[in-house]
């Protein structure tokens, strides 16, 4: 089974854990565009790979 969402997901965090750690910009409370960025691609991975979770736990 391919896992490639989960992988994808894993590096959306890492890219973003690593830009604010790196940037002097962004904290927990605000993000610069580039940050922003960043977390709204890990929040749409988060999204999907949850969502996947869900339906593989409740066939339908
Ligand atoms: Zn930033």
């Amino acid at each position: 089974m391919s896992d490639d969402l989960y992988q994808r997901y894993l590096d959306a965090a890492t890219d973003y854990r690593e830009h604010r750690t790196a940037c002097t910009h962004c904290s927990l409370y605000r993000r610069c565009p580039e940050g922003q960025q960043r977390w709204t691609t890990f929040e749409q991975c988060q999204a999907a790979h949850i969502k996947r979770v869900h339906t593989q736990r409740n066939p339908r």
